[in-house]
């Protein structure tokens, strides 16, 4: 079920370089959402900026509900600027969510700067299903890496900084490829976020591992209910699907990034 609420500011506080940790209250939307699923959020009262604006939903805790944002545009500016107690009109949860009925005792997270988003809240479940977890994030820099809510992590920055001097993708290779924590294929999954050459990337890596893998698709969308068809991914059968209400998550082998 798509809820529609104003919920409470709890909290709003900067995280990382240019990066924010805001907290809702929203009983009902804590309780219906799944990891990878997303909110779309108005920022604004008045029609500036229109378009809601869609964020992973970055962790669930009680009756409450994170996400977590860079600064990018007119919107997550005004976000950014929110005040403790004030009032926020958001719509949630929306898409699929990540599959976790398949048959894998080993998750690999993959996280590429903001990317970082849908995972914490994917981590706390999967630790509920006792599930082994592996994590590799990677940001441009130390300032804007946030591991708050990851286990078992290995991080790369593209300076150095803190970590593999280099990309999520060469760490990846290093982990996966020249590294045995790939025991059996079939008992482990890859979830990945990020950008899109990134998940490019790791796609065909799994390909080439036959690994199974999900990523999440966060492309540019307008109204995140399916109605605009805005935000098309191409599929490998040639077909289009939504981002908002078929996605944000798939499965690798069925989309062409
Ligand atoms: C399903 C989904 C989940 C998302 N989750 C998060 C999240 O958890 N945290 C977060 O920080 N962002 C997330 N995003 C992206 C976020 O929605 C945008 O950053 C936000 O809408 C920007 O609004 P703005 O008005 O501040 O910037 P705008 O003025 O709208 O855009 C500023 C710049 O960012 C680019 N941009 C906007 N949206 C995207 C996008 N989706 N992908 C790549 N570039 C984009 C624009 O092209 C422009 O260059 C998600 C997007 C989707 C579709």
């Amino acid at each position: 079920m798509i809820i529609k609420t104003i919920s409470t500011i709890l909290s709003n506080e900067p995280v990382g370089e240019n990066i924010y940790r805001i907290e809702l209250l929203s009983p009902e939307i804590s309780t219906a959402s799944k990891p990878g699923q997303f909110i779309n959020i108005k920022v604004s009262e008045n029609l500036d900026p229109l378009l809601r604006r869609p964020f992973s939903v970055y962790n669930v805790i009680d009756d409450r509900i994170q996400i977590i944002f860079n600064v990018v545009g007119k919107a997550t500016k005004i976000l950014s600027s929110k005040k403790v107690g004030e009032k926020i009109d958001i719509i949630g949860p929306l898409g699929n969510g990540f599959n976790l009925n398949d048959d894998f005792d080993t998750a690999l997270i993959v996280a590429g700067g903001l990317g970082i988003a849908p995972f914490p809240f994917l981590t706390k479940i999967l630790k509920e299903k006792n599930k082994n977890i592996i994590s590799l994030v990677g940001a441009r820099t130390k300032s804007q890496l946030v591991l708050d809510g990851f286990v078992n992590v290995n991080t790369a920055t593209d300076d150095g900084s803190y970590g593999h001097k280099g990309t999520v993708v060469e760490l990846f290779k290093l982990k996966v490829m020249n590294n045995d924590i790939v025991k059996t294929p079939s008992a482990f999954k890859v979830f990945a976020c990020g950008p899109i050459p990134m998940l490019k990337a790791i796609i065909e890596l799994c390909d080439k591992l036959n690994l199974n893998c999900e990523v999440s698709v966060e492309a540019p969308m307008a109204c995140g209910t399916g109605l605009c068809q805005g935000c098309a991914v191409k599929t490998r059968d040639g077909k289009y699907k939504l981002a908002c209400k078929d996605g944000p998550i798939f499965n690798s082998k069925d989309i062409l990034l």
